[in-house]
C-alpha cells in the first residue's frame, strides 16, 4: 500500500504505512468487545433465542471493539511509532505533522 506522502529523506513517494499499532489494536478491540459483548447478553437458559441474542451481542461488541481498536491505533501509528517506511532508501519515519487521526466513516457534513 503507497502512502501519499514523501520519504524526508530522498523525497521518493514509494513510502508503505505497516500500520503495526493499528492491526493489533483492531484485533484486541475484536477480542475484547466479544468477550464485553458476550458478558453483557446475560444469557440465560438454553433456549435458540438466547443462543442467538448472545451471539448478536458478542458480534456487535466485536465490531464495536475492532472500530475503537483501530482508532487506538491509528493514532499510535502515526503519530508515536515509525509507521512510514521508504522503499527507495529505507527509511523509516512517522508524520507528527499530519492533520489528526482520520475518522473511518466520513463526517455527516460531508455526506451531502
Ligand atoms: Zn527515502
Amino acid at each position: 500500500m503507497f502512502h501519499e506522502n514523501n520519504c524526508p529523506r530522498c523525497n521518493s513517494n514509494a513510502v508503505v504505512a505497516h500500520n503495526y499499532a493499528r492491526k493489533l489494536g483492531g484485533l484486541v478491540g475484536t477480542i475484547a468487545g466479544t468477550i464485553t459483548g458476550l458478558k453483557g447478553s446475560r444469557v440465560s437458559g438454553d433456549s435458540l433465542s438466547s443462543l442467538a441474542t448472545g451471539l448478536i451481542a458478542a458480534l456487535l461488541g466485536a465490531t464495536a471493539g475492532c472500530s475503537a481498536g483501530t482508532i487506538l491505533g491509528s493514532a499510535l501509528d502515526d503519530n508515536v511509532l515509525n509507521n512510514f517506511q521508504c522503499l527507495r532508501c529505507g527509511h523509516r519515519f512517522s508524520h507528527p505533522h499530519m492533520a489528526p487521526v482520520q475518522p473511518a466513516l466520513p463526517e455527516p457534513w460531508e455526506q451531502n
